[in-house]
């Protein structure tokens, strides 16, 4: 796929609830495949971690994602940034803190404009090498987000010991919201409180209807992904969008 150039990155633009305006977006892969058509993440990324291929493809993703949110910033005159996904095994890769430094200095984008989301499951799991890893990230002023929020093993010890600074409500916890039901309204308003107590960022994910979206401005939610707004776009459709907006 690599090498036919079949892979793609599409970006979804991260809304402010503050002022409803796009502050960045969020790249996610997909592979263009002549037999089998699109192919999705989920189902790929699994593969290419059991063949080792997963590190030259993630070098690609990050490589290709600050290239282009280099671009749109130029477009647009303004700190735009930009979400990266990582996988456990990525972040195993002891080379993966040496490539981020050199996309840095080859992009010249201010680091805190990147931002690497790691799963719930990924970030909590109990490896020093990981939270070694996560901090070296750090170091290089990258913003860190946990993924997936309430959907796993979700630990308060780590939640003040990693350095994390934002949380993604995960979307199962969004649809929930127009459940009208009070424990479900109730965790996500835990979850925003939770991470404003501890100074973080929050961001709900999934935001298809105009009644969450509402629910999540009133409870105080930062910022949001989803259907609503806008889905996950090709390069072009970006640029195009940038012009109006
Ligand atoms: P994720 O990071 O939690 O991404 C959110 C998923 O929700 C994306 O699925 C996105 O297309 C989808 N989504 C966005 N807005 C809405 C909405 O309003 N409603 C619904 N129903 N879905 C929405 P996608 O693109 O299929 O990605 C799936 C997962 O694959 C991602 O979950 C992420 O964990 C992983 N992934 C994607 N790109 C990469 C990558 O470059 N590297 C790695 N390691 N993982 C990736
Ligand atoms: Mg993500
Ligand atoms: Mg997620």
């Amino acid at each position: 796929a690599l090498e036919r150039d079949e892979l793609q990155l599409l970006y979804q633009p991260k809304i402010s609830l503050e002022n409803n305006t796009i502050i960045g977006f969020e790249a996610l892969l997909r592979w263009h495949n002549t037999d089998y058509g699109v192919v999705n993440p989920q189902v790929f990324i699994p593969m290419a971690e059991q063949t080792g291929m997963i590190k030259p493809i993630g070098l690609w993703v990050m490589k290709t994602a600050c290239q282009q949110i280099k671009r749109f910033q130029e477009w647009t005159q303004s700190e735009l940034s930009i979400s990266i996904n990582l996988s456990l095994i990525q972040l195993r890769d002891t080379s993966i803190v040496k490539n981020m430094a050199a996309i840095l200095q080859e992009t010249q984008i201010p680091p805190h404009l990147i931002e690497v989301e790691i799963t719930e499951s990924v970030a909590f799991q109990d490896e020093p090498f990981i939270m070694e890893q996560l901090q070296k990230i750090k170091e290089l002023g990258i913003s860190i987000a946990i993924d997936d929020f309430g959907t796993g093993y979700s630990s308060f010890s780590r939640l003040r010991t990693f350095p994390i600074d934002l949380i993604k409500i995960d979307s199962e916890f969004v649809r929930a919201i127009s459940s009208n039901l009070h424990k479900d309204q109730a965790i996500i308003r835990s979850i925003i409180q939770l991470a404003k107590n501890l100074d973080l960022k929050v961001l709900a994910e999934g935001v298809e209807t105009e009644e969450q979206l509402q629910f999540l401005k009133k409870e105080g939610c930062d910022f949001i992904q989803g259907f609503l707004f806008y889905a996950p776009l090709p390069a072009k459709s970006i640029e195009e969008l940038l012009n109006y907006t």
